[in-house]
């Protein structure tokens, strides 16, 4: 009873400037519920497509969702369609036409005859009020089916959503506990990831685990249901321990935070301060830092010193040691980091200096990158080598030095 499939239903969706969002908005608010969609389409103000899809649609899933097409225009196809689809008759409601003509006065309009088309209902619904516009949204039962029928307009739809669909759909549904593990990983690639944890999560289907890989960050979700909240942790602790263990160092995050949180948090937490002495990534370590809200607490500030100049001058770097190892070394990354931290007095202080590429300045391979990392023990650097275009090696670039400073803070 909790496979959903959504229609959205208009013409202008299927330009090239004109999104479906209305379908997100819904998979979002049935998915708290426990309710998938299995299936979602886009049909155009099309009678005959529309209501073999709605025909289709009753075929394969519990609950069917349709946005749009509840205008009062020739276009406005959606109550037709459906209730062609479910052999019953649309019936004129005196009721709703009278409530959509006071709407009309109440912004000193009258009532155009086309926008009678609006006040009909199909055999059987419960019109689901919709204060924000004059199309009422439809709620159908069919058999173990229902049908909702939501006006396109997202500003209308939203509340009918919230305050009528998902309340009648929790009376109806049985219960259903959800527990979710929010894993982010940082530091390798996505295959290696499914390689190393797929022989754990592939042999139970609940939880169901999806894989999100984004640059340099891949995301773990696994989701358990059961009929209760002891139960659905029971089936997540039947994997999730395993798979934190196999991902070890690597796992940053368990409840779904960004590596910059979770940098601040271990910063807060030690009552340290950080500063960042940036180059090849102009800034975007400390813009993802200061993302953070109350990242004062801890974030002093840094260096964007891209030329050799500003790295000697700003940072204290010595320049017969960019002479000698060039400024994409691991010695100029230290020594970045440490001029970072002695002029800011952080505890820390993080350093990035590279090849974005494409072309090279140094001779030095585009996406070779040099980590730093400072502290009251010392300085440390790592190398790194990012495949691909500059805009990629640039924000691998920053993650990766994120990362690097939450080992080493560690
Ligand atoms: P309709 O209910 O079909 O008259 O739709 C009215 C307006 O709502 C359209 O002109 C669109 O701007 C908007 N709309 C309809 N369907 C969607 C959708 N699926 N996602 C976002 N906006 C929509
Ligand atoms: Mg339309």
């Amino acid at each position: 009873m909790r496979d959903a499939e959504i229609i959205a239903v208009g013409s202008e969706l299927l330009t090239h400037d004109k999104l479906d969002t209305n379908s997100l908005f819904v998979t979002e608010q049935l998915n708290t519920l426990g309710v998938e969609v299995r299936r979602k389409l886009v049909v155009g103000d099309d009678r005959v497509r529309l209501e073999a899809a709605i025909r289709h649609a009753l075929g394969h899933a519990d609950i069917v969702v349709l946005t749009g097409g509840l205008g009062p225009t020739e276009d406005d196809l959606t109550r037709d369609a459906t209730a062609a689809a479910l052999g019953r008759k649309l019936i004129f409601s005196e009721e709703i036409c009278e409530w959509i003509a006071e709407r009309f006065r109440k912004f000193n309009r009258t009532m155009a005859e086309i926008n009678k088309r609006q006040a009909y209902l199909v055999e059987g619904a419960e019109p689901l009020p919709n204060p924000r516009g004059t199309a009422p949204g439809q709620w159908i039962v069919s058999g173990d089916r229902v049908i909702v029928m939501l006006p396109g307009p997202p500003g209308e739809l939203k509340p009918l959503v919230v305050n009528e669909m998902i309340p009648r759909l929790q009376k109806m549904l049985p219960p259903l506990a959800i527990r979710t593990r929010f894993y982010r990983v940082a530091g390798m690639g996505e295959s290696d990831l499914d390689a190393l944890i797929a022989p754990v999560y592939t042999k139970v289907e609940n939880p169901a685990t999806t894989i999100l890989a984004g640059m340099g960050d891949i995301q773990i979700h696994l989701r358990a249901r059961a009929a209760t909240a002891e139960e659905a942790e029971r089936l997540l602790e039947q994997v999730a321990p395993q798979i934190e263990e196999l991902l070890g160092d690597r796992l940053y995050s368990r409840n779904g935070d960004t590596l910059e949180t979770v940098v601040g948090k271990m910063l807060r937490e030690r009552g340290a301060t950080l500063s960042v002495a940036e180059s090849c990534t102009g800034g975007m370590i400390g813009e993802r830092i200061t993302n953070v809200a109350g990242s004062s607490d801890y974030f002093v500030g840094g260096f964007l010193t891209y030329s050799d100049e500003m790295k000697v001058r700003l940072l204290g770097v010595d320049p017969a040691l960019i002479a000698e190892r060039t400024a994409v070394s691991a010695e100029v990354a230290r020594a970045m980091a440490e001029g970072a931290r002695a002029r800011t007095c952080s505890t820390y202080a993080l350093s990035i200096t590279g090849e974005a590429g494409p072309e090279s300045a140094t001779g030095i391979p585009a996406g070779t990158l040099f980590l730093g990392f400072a502290s009251e023990a010392g300085s440390e650097a790592r190398k790194i080598n990012v495949p691909g275009d500059r805009n990629r090696v640039r924000m691998l670039g920053a993650q990766s030095a994120l990362d690097f400073a939450r080992k080493q803070i560690r």
